[in-house]
């Protein structure tokens, strides 16, 4: 007998929206010779002696748990990492807490900050788990569109106008999956002076930060008046290339950090031991390896933006992060015939910009965290897609 399951799940959950970019994956999955500029992750492996130091580690029997905000020694050189980078100060104590991937830092904070109906401002096109995560725990996640004629950055006017007595955060991401776009100091003291007037929390998912590429990062948390509201959130994954590590921190105030710590105990315990030691050797020795993956990131960024426009694909110039998100409104397809026609066509796999909310219909999300001649062969066969297409334009 088959039960009744929509009867025992929770509604919550059985109605979120599964990730449109997975779907195309497991498309492009089952076909063969097929370029991928889908996956968001480096295309490098995580650099030899941070994996021979979580291989010793392991040699060593480090393989209980830790600490439920991870290893002191680990907590320590983040709180060291953020001074230097943006002269704050952390207390590796009780300000910083170790987690599985930035993923599970942003479910931390949400789940401590929310009630039932708080809403939590998401700049779109965004990361699709943001959303997610904000009902998951109960909030309303409100969405506020940006454009490309402003370089995809969000106006402090529009964050205004979307705020209402039940707002309670606002999530930033910069440089931004799947826009690339960079705030910088101008922006996020625009940004700041709104947040600060009408007291919210601001989450900054700072997971792209080792990767920009026309200026030095800014954090929010540097901006005068920041600190005391701010959950800033990074990890491994992007700017060490440690995605399958899951590795990632966050850092806040500790009337903050002391609730989320509770949730972490009770749900997960702590980050895996041997890996924790991994990261601090990627934090104390791999600037030059990361700096080397930087300058490969920007040299192909610089090529595929040339190479798209030159295809008759208008793209902006993103700041940061590993994407393109170039215009696809010329070919009269939606993003996602856009996608499935070109896979099936040419074997090439993008992401349509409708993953990512509705603004960003319109437009496909191209990863160039691949090889330079992955790149060129994939350019060549976005031009045979496209030429039908545009001549019919005109
Ligand atoms: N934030 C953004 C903007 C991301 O693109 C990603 C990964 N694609 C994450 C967070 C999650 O990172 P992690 O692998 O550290 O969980």
């Amino acid at each position: 007998m088959s039960l009744d399951y929509e009867r025992y799940l929770a509604n919550t959950a059985n109605h979120l929206q599964p990730s449109g970019i997975r779907k195309f994956f497991d498309l492009a999955a089952s076909m063969k010779g097929v370029i991928s500029l889908g996956v968001g992750e480096p295309d490098f492996t995580t650099p030899w002696n941070i994996r021979e130091t979580a291989i010793a580690a392991l040699e060593e029997g480090f393989t209980s748990y830790t600490a439920n905000a991870g290893l002191i020694e680990l907590r320590q050189e983040i709180s060291t990492y953020l001074e230097k980078s943006f002269h704050v100060q952390y207390q590796a104590e009780n300000q910083i807490i170790v987690t599985v991937g930035a993923s599970q830092a942003l479910d931390l904070a949400f789940r401590a900050i929310l009630n039932p109906g708080d809403e939590v401002l998401i700049i779109e096109p965004a990361f699709v788990s943001y959303a997610a995560l904000v009902s998951i725990a109960g909030g309303n996640p409100i969405a506020i569109p940006t454009y490309a004629s402003n370089g995809f950055k969000v106006t402090a006017k529009q964050i205004e106008n979307a705020i209402t007595a039940k707002t309670k955060a606002i999530l930033l991401c910069s440089p931004n999956n799947p826009t690339g776009t960079y705030l910088n100091k101008q922006d996020l003291l625009e940004i700041a002076a709104i947040i600060e007037k009408h007291d919210l929390l601001v989450l900054s998912d700072e997971i792209y930060s080792e990767l920009t590429y026309d200026e030095k990062y800014t954090s929010i948390v540097t901006i005068p008046g920041m600190y005391e509201r701010t959950i800033l959130i990074n990890g491994f994954s992007k700017g060490f290339a440690m995605t399958g590590w899951r590795l990632g921190f966050l850092a806040a105030p500790p009337e903050l950090t002391s609730v989320m710590v509770k949730i972490y105990q009770y749900t997960t315990m702590c980050a895996p031991n041997m890996l924790q030691h991994g990261a601090i050797e990627a934090l104390r020795n791999s600037y030059d390896q990361v700096e080397t993956m930087r300058q490969s990131y920007r040299r192909r960024r610089n090529y595929i933006v040339h190479a798209l426009n030159s295809i008759g694909l208008d793209c902006h110039i993103p700041g940061g992060a590993f994407y393109v998100f170039p215009s696809i409104i010329r070919t009269g397809l939606t993003s996602e015939e856009f996608a499935e026609q070109l896979l099936k066509q040419q074997k090439v796999a993008v992401v349509p910009g409708s993953a990512f909310g509705e603004s960003g219909e319109g437009y496909i999300r191209c990863s160039y965290a691949t090889s330079m001649q992955q790149l060129q062969e994939a350019i060549s066969r976005m031009k045979v897609f496209l030429e039908p297409l545009l001549v019919r334009e005109v």
